[in-house]
């Protein structure tokens, strides 16, 4: 039996085919529907062209459907996740944005696979290119997949542990977009911002805390506590910061595929007590 803890099981972050999930927006929303999630965002990386065939399918199912988007950002020599909330998808300065970042991806999709050229893996780029929905929108994902395909390693999770991360053959560094323009996009077009997985970025305490300083200072509107893979300790430890910044919380499986995500679709725990979830005021809860 599938436990959800939500009286309302919301899932804030998940990917379609239009960027690394394996599962259309209209597949995604039918499982969501079949799992009993009652309000949905769809959050691809980089890309909303998946938002009005979601909303359809999600409205045929009533679901209450959030738009979405999960934005890289590159930090201080990192890369963070941003996730924007109710997003106006035809805000010029986003749908720009996004552009300008998404043009990135080929480029650097070409590094990533001379990197792995030089440990002797041929064939990358088009092997990529084929585990791809939307060619604008190549990944590490599509690379890893192509890996796991070759026999490189037994599982995506696995492939980036040996492959495609910094220090690991196959990393190509990139530049994707400021902080300070992705709050902007997503303050300016009417949506709230917030720092995805933030226990995946490895932060001491003091860059923690300034990430924190300048999220809250841009803008910035919440904080992703409830995600996939954090540990229990980590719910916590986020639930706390957001709490002690005035930040409200949020939560996701952010799901790519069956027997690619730890969380399934609306599979969540609870938050812990004192958090104020970013959906507290939205008036459009069914
Ligand atoms: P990209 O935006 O092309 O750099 O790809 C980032 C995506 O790679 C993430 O959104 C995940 O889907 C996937 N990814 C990154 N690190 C891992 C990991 N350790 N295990 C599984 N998937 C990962
Ligand atoms: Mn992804
Ligand atoms: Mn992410
Ligand atoms: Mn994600």
């Amino acid at each position: 039996m599938h436990h959800t803890c939500f009286m309302l099981n919301i899932d804030l972050h998940c990917h379609s085919t239009i960027s690394d999930g394996l599962l259309t927006p209209i597949q995604l929303v039918e499982r969501a529907a079949l799992r009993g999630v009652t309000t949905m965002a769809l959050t691809d990386h980089d890309d909303i062209a998946g938002l009005a065939e979601a909303r359809n399918a999600a409205e045929a199912k009533s679901i209450t459907f959030i738009n979405g988007v999960e934005i890289s950002v590159s930090w201080r020599g990192r890369t963070l996740h941003i996730v924007g909330l109710n997003i106006d998808p035809e805000y010029p300065p986003l749908v720009e944005g996004l552009a300008n970042i998404r043009a990135g991806r080929s480029q650097r999709a070409e590094n990533i696979a001379a990197e792995l050229a030089k440990i002797g893996i041929q064939g990358s780029l088009e092997g990529a290119y084929a585990h791809v929905g939307e060619r604008r929108l190549i990944g590490r994902t599509h690379f890893a997949r192509f890996l796991v395909e070759q026999g490189y390693a037994k599982d995506v999770k696995s492939v980036f542990k040996k492959y495609l991360v910094k220090g690991k053959p196959g990393y190509a560094s990139h530049e994707w977009a400021t902080l300070s323009d992705t709050v902007g996009w997503i303050r300016g077009s009417g949506g709230r911002a917030v720092i995805a997985h933030p226990g995946r970025y490895g932060l001491g305490k003091n860059i923690w805390n300034d990430l924190l300083q300048e999220f809250y200072a841009f803008g910035g509107s919440a904080i992703e506590v409830i995600t996939s893979s954090h540990t229990p300790d980590q719910v916590q430890h986020f639930a706390r910061h957001a709490h002690a910044m005035n930040l409200m919380t949020s939560c996701g499986s952010d799901f790519h595929g069956p027997g690619e995500s730890f969380f399934d679709l609306g599979q969540l725990p609870e938050f812990p007590a004192g958090c104020t979830p970013v959906w507290h005021d939205w008036n459009h809860q069914g």
